[in-house]
């Protein structure tokens, strides 16, 4: 019987680019292939555990997809190893045949107005881990004492920062958002959220059925300003989507002030932001009044204005950060590739390769690609230890990695912490995690 070497990939990462990388490669190789999801974090799953917005909890369900695929034959979660400081990436690629880059784009890009160090401003990978329990934000403590807050961006992560800001205990029902967050939301003084959008409705990029929930809060009513919506015969050329994103942004012009609610989502189209003022802390930002050119790109007309806040959460997109020893594009914070390869055995899928736009299922695609290219170059495997060899470097250097059985430990204890009503409550810091799945 001839024997056929199995093909060894690690895959850097356990966010969807991941999951979707390994289960399109165990599809293309059945039985011939072995696979480790190697994650900084001892729990799986990236941006769907720690960037989907907790009270999006169907969104959130595609992880039992992601379960099924690392139970499957060949699948291992190597879980607590940190690529570039636990192990190499040359030492990675020495040891399999293919190494997949899926490590996402967790690193706020920065404003670039003078004042954003001021304590008060959060990028939305700091606020969004916070309500989500990343282990890295948990400690963030936004301050939530001003009655305003302002959100730079028109994208959907502004959408989630606003709501999160907006919603009452009650509208958490259902949702895990972390026990501190929630907490922390319970007592915020906050009453208006202004939406910083450096360009008009017709240039959001926020889709419909986010930007429609804004108009069924409890408390909080959406605001936009009708003079600068434009003429509504324009909709027809938008694509689909985005017409039904600014008939949502129509309505909310056309509402009737609500008296019975007692907090406003406001948008501020065409106003970017310049600068952020405070004594020792965020208490106003400063934004100038935009007009559009003829390509749609919005300069400043020298009008400027206040908006009075205690924070300010820039939601303005994300980088990927750099691993030492594989080439980065500073200028578009990743990794540069062609079409996913980065080097002979290095490759990039999902946000690390393409930069943080689309939706979870955007890697899908992504991830079935980066498969076929790897089937393409490797062909068959040539013989390296794969996990073994991983294995061996870690017990040297003494870190220990976390199964997938450990992991499912751990979210038992979640589960089983959870309040009432909740899926789980999430451990959020590192050790608690680790102690969790011998408990
Ligand atoms: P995004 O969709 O790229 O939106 C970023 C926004 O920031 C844009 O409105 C952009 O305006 C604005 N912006 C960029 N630089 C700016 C600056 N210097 N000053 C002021 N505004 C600036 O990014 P995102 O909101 O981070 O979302 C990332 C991806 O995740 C998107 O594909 C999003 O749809 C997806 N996502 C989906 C969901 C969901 O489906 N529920 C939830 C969250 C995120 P310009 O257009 O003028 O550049």
């Amino acid at each position: 019987m001839s024997h056929v070497a199995p093909v060894h990939v690690a895959i850097v990462g356990s966010g969807p680019a991941g999951y979707y990388a390994a289960e399109a490669l165990g599809k293309a190789l059945p039985g011939r292939v072995r696979i480790d999801l190697v994650d900084k974090l001892p729990v799986p799953y990236g941006l769907i555990r720690t960037g989907v917005a907790p009270d999006h909890q169907s969104i959130k369900a595609v992880s039992k997809r992601y379960e099924a695929v690392s139970l499957s034959d060949g699948v291992r979660f190597v879980g607590n190893v940190e690529v570039g400081r636990d192990v190499a990436v040359d030492e990675l690629t020495n040891f399999y045949d293919a190494v997949v880059l899926a490590t996402g784009a967790p690193r706020d890009r920065p404003l670039g107005v003078p004042g954003e160090d001021l304590p008060g401003v959060v990028g939305s990978a700091a606020f969004v881990g916070w309500y989500n329990g990343h282990p890295e934000f948990a400690d963030l403590d936004p301050p939530l004492d001003a009655p305003g807050a302002a959100v730079i961006g028109a994208g959907n992560v502004a959408l989630d920062a606003a709501r999160i800001l907006a919603k009452t205990e009650a509208e958490f029902a259902g949702s895990d958002i972390v026990g501190h967050a929630l907490d922390a939301l319970r007592t915020s003084a906050v009453r208006e959220v202004t939406i910083v959008g450096r360009r008009g409705p017709h240039q959001i990029a926020m889709t419909p059925k986010e930007l429609g929930e804004l108009g069924r809060l409890e408390r909080a009513a959406p605001e936009v300003d009708a003079a600068d919506l434009p003429d509504p015969k324009a909709d027809a050329a938008l694509e689909p989507g985005l017409r039904k994103s600014v008939a949502h942004l129509r309505e909310f012009a056309a509402r009737l002030p609500d008296g019975a609610k007692l907090a406003r989502i406001r948008f501020d189209f065409f106003s970017r932001p310049v600068r952020v003022e405070g004594e020792g802390r965020v208490e106003r930002l400063i934004v100038e009044r935009t007009a559009l050119d003829a390509s749609g790109e919005a300069h400043g007309t020298g009008e400027e204005y206040a908006i009075s806040c205690g924070l300010v959460v820039s939601c303005i997109g994300y980088r990927t950060p750099p691993i030492p020893g594989v080439p980065y594009d500073e200028a578009r914070g990743r990794f540069p590739s062609e079409e996913g390869r980065i080097a002979p055995g290095l490759y990039c899928v999902g946000w690390a390769r393409r930069g943080p736009s689309g939706t979870i299922g955007t890697n899908k695609p992504d991830g079935y690609l980066v498969a076929e290219r790897i089937v393409a170059d490797v062909g068959g495997g040539a013989g390296r230890p794969g996990g073994a060899g991983l294995d061996a470097l870690l017990a040297e250097r003494g870190v220990e990695p976390v199964s997938f059985a450990d992991w499912r430990r751990i979210e038992a204890a979640e589960v089983s912490r959870a309040r009432a009503g909740s899926p789980r409550e999430k451990f959020v810091d590192v050790a608690a995690m680790i102690a969790a799945r011998s408990a």
